[in-house]
């Protein structure tokens, strides 16, 4: 689980999402499946919101490890994206 503070912490791991260009499939709300298209590799991003903080975990190694993968950083990305058109829907 990691907490994502600011953009700059999971900078590099926004710059490596634009490179590999996973594909993000919304599961629901705050639950992202996350597929490497070279590799085939898939992996499950949780985004919450416990306590005021934005915490952010994933299934990979790096994630296990606390670390902000691109996963997370491409999961992220639609998360706010769906944050957004949920509150502008309300
Ligand atoms: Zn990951």
């Amino acid at each position: 689980m990691i907490q994502l503070t600011t953009a700059t912490a999971i900078e590099k791991a926004i710059t490596k999402a634009r490179i590999v260009k996973p594909r993000v499939r919304v599961n629901c709300f705050g639950s992202y499946t996350v597929t490497n298209k070279t590799t085939g590799a898939t992996y499950t991003v949780t985004c919450e919101k416990r306590g005021g903080k934005r915490l952010a975990s994933c299934t990979c190694k790096a994630g296990e490890l606390g670390r902000a993968c691109y996963h997370i950083a491409s999961a992220v990305s639609a998360h706010i994206q769906l944050a957004a058109e949920r509150q502008a829907a309300h």
